[in-house]
């Protein structure tokens, strides 16, 4: 890490970060829009990374924890989507998952997950659909659909 990076960025404006999607990956996430009584669903974005995300295939992972107020990727099918991202010479940029009963938010655990994986977060709750980054702190950033 450079250190530098981050105290240069406190003074100027720091760079807007988009996750800009396909409408097949939009489409994908507002069918995962919870509706009820139910498990969370998440799994993982492929595509790039340069000054924004750019996702264009996602995946659905098994929630190993079957629960309505957390997941956790089964290890196995990640691990398939990630051979699959380097096969296409593509990137996982991002997790996603639904929180059925509150807002499109991160939860104490989603920002212990997301000092391990420091991606893009997509969090999908009944009736938003959010992205978020980590960087000094949680920060929304705009999600931009590309038709
Ligand atoms: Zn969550």
């Amino acid at each position: 890490m450079d250190e530098k990076a981050g105290a240069d960025r406190k003074g100027k404006e720091s760079t807007p970060l988009k996750l800009i999607m396909t409408k097949n990956v939009y489409d994908f996430l507002n069918s995962v829009k919870p509706k009820g009584k139910e498990e969370e669903r998440c799994g993982l974005l492929v595509g790039r990374k340069k000054e924004n995300f750019f996702a264009d295939e996602i995946f659905e992972i098994r929630n190993v924890k079957a629960s309505v107020s957390e997941f956790e990727l089964d290890p196995a099918e990640s691990l398939k989507v990630f051979e699959y991202a380097e096969r296409k010479e593509k990137e996982v940029i991002g997790v996603w998952h639904t929180h059925p009963f509150w807002k499109a938010y991160p939860s104490a655990k989603d920002l212990a997950g997301m000092k391990l994986f420091p991606g893009v977060w997509v969090i999908v709750s009944r009736d938003e659909m959010k992205a978020f980054v980590l960087e000094d702190d949680i920060n929304e950033i705009e999600i931009v659909v590309k038709f």
